[in-house]
């Protein structure tokens, strides 16, 4: 006897963690290693919101308010939202294969960039969707006119990564709007805003003010990365009461644990933290772009908490072993659709240097 798998498996990427090869998961986060491979914060939690994840540990016998109440209340007064257009996920990945579930069936259409995240690739497979992946352009923007022009009858989603990850490129809210303008009434679009916090072009709330122009419009955001709670597992979607209610008949009820919700719910009240790592997080880019710049080396700025940067003919893979020779963990291009360059997150002031210094003995 054995296990008979639904072909669609072998259509499903795998994810692969920022795990050098041969290393245990441990060994990234040992001693003396600087991290800078999943985009996370370097700056663990604020001490209240600790505190709220013991307290709501203490309580783990009970299950989970499945409505994740005060969580979503606290979302939705901090957009000026009401409560009912708010999703909260077990991260926002799980929102992402949710609305591929809940939207589309075998035939539909989904449109998305690439390299874009490392995500999009499972909803096609999970969903029986046929995908659609549009070149981003030579300066590693979403080409939003190619994206329109891949939409049919059969499009059911349309997702645009702003700031994108990989390449930590942004594009303005108005032009958000003006897609949104363009695209037909039965294409749900999907923006990805995980690192919306880190763009300086506009205010982030500029696209929640969209979603009452475009009832089609899901804008996702995390806890995972400005809020340094990447651990926890804690995203969310702004949209509409029929994206959620479709969200939540896909998934399990108690997605969100006890524990995540009172550590996101209690984040969100410390908002002069985040406006704190913010700026701590600009002023690494600042040092690490220029840095990377002086070393020769081209690479797109960056609206996030990472760099996208091009090793011209270089080998990254050698690159890579050498930067993890000397404890620097960063990300190959190639495995993120990008080969020739590699993804760094900004880390400590301390392990920016540490990066920067490795990088030039490695060229
Ligand atoms: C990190 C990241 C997320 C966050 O995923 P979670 O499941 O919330 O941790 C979402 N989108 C993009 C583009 C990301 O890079």
């Amino acid at each position: 006897m054995s296990i008979t798998f639904a072909s669609k498996l072998a259509t499903i990427p795998g994810y692969s963690a920022g795990v050098p090869k041969g290393k245990a998961p441990e060994a990234i986060v040992g001693e003396g290693i600087a991290q800078l491979a999943s985009n996370e914060s370097p700056w663990g939690p604020h001490p209240a919101v600790s505190e709220a994840i013991a307290r709501a540990a203490s309580a783990s016998n009970r299950y989970p308010d499945p409505a994740a109440t005060l969580l979503r209340r606290r979302i939705a007064e901090r957009h000026e939202r009401s409560p009912a257009d708010v999703v909260v996920a077990n991260g926002s990945c799980e929102i992402l294969l949710a609305a591929a579930l809940a939207l589309c069936e075998p035939g539909a259409e989904l449109v998305y960039a690439w390299p874009s995240f490392s995500i999009y690739p499972y909803l096609a497979p999970l969903s029986g969707a046929r995908e659609i992946r549009v070149a981003l352009t030579d300066d590693h923007r979403h080409d939003l006119d190619a994206m329109l022009a891949e939409l049919t009858a059969a499009t059911q989603l349309l997702i645009v990564c702003n700031p994108n990850n990989p390449t930590a490129t942004h594009i303005p809210a108005a032009r958000i709007a003006e897609l949104c303008a363009r695209v037909p009434d039965h294409v749900t679009v999907i923006v990805d805003e995980a690192y919306v916090e880190f763009q300086l072009n506009d205010d982030p709330d500029a696209t929640v003010d969209l979603l009452g122009d475009f009832p089609n419009l899901v804008l996702l955001r995390t806890f995972s990365k400005v809020y340094g709670l990447a651990g926890l597992r804690v995203g969310y979607a702004l949209g509409s009461p029929a994206f959620r209610e479709a969200v939540d008949a896909v998934r399990q009820p108690f997605s969100v644990n006890a524990v995540a919700q009172a550590g996101a719910a209690e984040a969100l009240r410390h908002q002069d933290d985040v406006a704190g790592r913010v700026e701590r997080t600009i002023i690494e880019r600042v040092n690490v772009e220029a840095g990377v710049r002086e070393l020769g080396l081209s690479t797109p700025d960056s609206h996030a908490n990472f760099s996208w940067v091009d090793l011209g003919d270089r080998d990254e893979a050698e690159i890579v072993a050498e930067l993890g020779e000397q404890g620097i963990v960063v990300r190959a291009g190639a495995a993120l659709g990008g080969p020739g360059y590699i993804r760094v997150t900004y880390g400590t002031g301390e392990q920016n240097r540490r990066f920067l210094a490795a990088l030039e003995a490695a060229l």
